[in-house]
């Protein structure tokens, strides 16, 4: 076999792999878990005292949706979910990118082809 048409088949078989993978990706979530502490208005509060003990944590989800980034505080019984779900989708854009990669040297060892 050819050199070229090695390399076509490897790429072909790196592809099918990558799909394979994404096929078992669970849930997604945009965006990036932060964990916070928060000093309240109670007046003697252990918060406020010295060295101060803050309330917390407390999680909160920023992330950007149409354009519009947000955040919003998640419950810290489902933060480890939720943490799974962000990186579930961080795993997915890697694998995405890698198919483009991929995907475009494919597309210009195939039209090089059709132009001799
Ligand atoms: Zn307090």
């Amino acid at each position: 076999m050819k050199k070229k048409e090695k390399r076509i088949c490897t790429l072909e078989r790196q592809i099918a792999k990558i799909k394979q993978d994404i096929n078992t990706i669970g849930d997604l979530r945009r965006g990036s878990l932060s964990e916070q502490y928060n000093v309240c208005g109670t007046l003697g509060c252990k918060c406020k005292a010295t060295p101060p003990e803050k309330h917390g944590p407390y999680y909160q989800l920023s992330f950007t949706q149409n354009g519009r980034s947000s955040t919003r505080f998640v419950n810290s019984k489902c933060v480890r979910k939720v943490k799974m779900q962000v990186k579930n989708y961080s795993r997915l854009r890697k694998l995405v990118e890698k198919w483009l990669e991929l995907g475009t040297e494919l597309s210009d060892l195939k039209i090089s082809d059709e132009l001799k």
